[in-house]
């Protein structure tokens, strides 16, 4: 049995604490609750907006029309498949509690990805990565309701169509599906990863690389990188780290000679935005009002209370404004407006 509920406030369901009322909105806690709020929504004729732990989305203060429908759906189930463990997880589980409890089981895979604030169901929309893993590594499958027909569809990982904090989900006609659960393959041998610049460091001179260490020490690290966005509001890294031709980076390391840029399997070059933004631009604590970039990361933006969507905007396209002046890169946001 859903409630549809009239005027919800929407900054209490984002994590930057912004944004105006949804027209009508509704929890759904299992499957059959998401098939009945997207079919009332399609009788309605109401467009539908699918909202989970809101930490990677700026709602405008206009707020959104239609139906915005929050994923609460949970459960956790598990097989083996071969060398593999398949774990399925309702997307609304909260996708750190699903690790805690991969990592409670001792099964390797997602524990680089630890203390990512949101919903498992939001983690293929924008193949969340973090310390070098990413969901494409891990995903399996997931099961998805088409929001226009009310139809269930399952897609193998390939037809997800990761990319670089892409998929198929942020496409226009991927926004159509309200992703219900996920399957991701984990395993019981242990297979530490630890190469990515920040682990190595945190790891030099030691050899305990157990399965809880290494999620300690993630969520370490996060810890002096991220604000506590229970306290401050933020959706995170608010930009993309640009992906430039070998050309142009070439181009911008003889300007900036100490610029890092982390070659790509199909030769393009990552640059790491946050660098960018504090040597090039010299973004770091940068405020303005009530919005301003995080003094221990600059790719960090956050509310420091009572800021608008309109004026986070502003700020955020004026930092797109002096990074495009300073480089020539045209950044784009990570953060999905709605
Ligand atoms: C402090 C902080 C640190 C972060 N660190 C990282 C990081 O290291 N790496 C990283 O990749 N991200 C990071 N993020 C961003 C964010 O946590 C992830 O993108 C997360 O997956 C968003 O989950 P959510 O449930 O909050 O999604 P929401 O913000 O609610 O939604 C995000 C988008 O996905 C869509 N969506 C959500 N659920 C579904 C669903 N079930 N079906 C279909 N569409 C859906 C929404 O419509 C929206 O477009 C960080 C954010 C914060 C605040």
């Amino acid at each position: 049995m859903i409630t549809i509920l009239p005027a919800e406030p929407l900054h209490r369901h984002t994590t930057l604490n912004v944004g105006g009322e949804a027209e009508y909105f509704v929890a759904v806690k299992d499957k059959t609750e998401a098939v009945s709020a997207v079919t009332t929504a399609l009788e309605k004729n109401l467009p539908i907006t699918i909202l989970g732990g809101g930490s990677n989305v700026l709602v405008s203060d206009s707020g959104i029309k239609g139906l915005v429908i929050k994923n609460k759906i949970t459960g956790i189930t598990s097989e083996q498949s071969g060398d593999n463990i398949l774990v399925t997880a309702g997307a609304g589980e909260v996708f750190d509690d699903l690790i805690a409890h991969t990592v409670a089981k001792g099964w390797w895979g997602l524990e680089n990805l630890s203390h990512i604030p949101g919903t498992v169901g939001a983690t293929p929309v924008q193949n969340v990565g973090a310390y070098g893993v990413e969901i494409a590594d891990v995903l399996v499958s997931l099961t998805a309701i088409d929001t226009r027909t009310g139809e269930e569809r399952v897609f193998s990982a390939p037809e997800c169509e990761f990319w670089y904090r892409r998929s198929f989900f942020k496409s226009a006609l991927g926004r159509h599906y309200f992703i219900t659960s996920v399957t991701f393959k984990v395993q019981s041998e242990a297979n530490p990863q630890i190469a990515y610049r920040d682990l190595e460091r945190y790891f030099k001179d030691q050899t305990d690389y157990d399965l809880e260490h290494i999620r300690a020490a993630v969520i370490d690290i996060r810890s002096t990188k991220f604000p506590d966005w229970s306290v401050l509001g933020t959706a995170g890294s608010f930009f993309q780290n640009p992906i430039v031709s070998p050309t142009v980076y070439t181009e911008l390391k003889s300007r900036y000679p100490e610029l890092p840029g982390y070659e790509q399997t199909d030769g393009v070059v990552k640059l790491p935005l946050g660098w960018i933004l504090d040597k090039i631009v010299g973004l770091k604590g940068l405020r303005v009002g009530n919005v301003g970039m995080y003094e221990n990361q600059a790719l960090v933006l956050v509310n420091y209370g009572g800021a608008t969507a309109a004026e986070i905007t502003a700020f955020a396209e004026s930092i797109q404004e002096k990074v495009a002046a300073a480089t020539g890169i045209e950044i784009e946001w990570e953060v999905t407006k709605l």
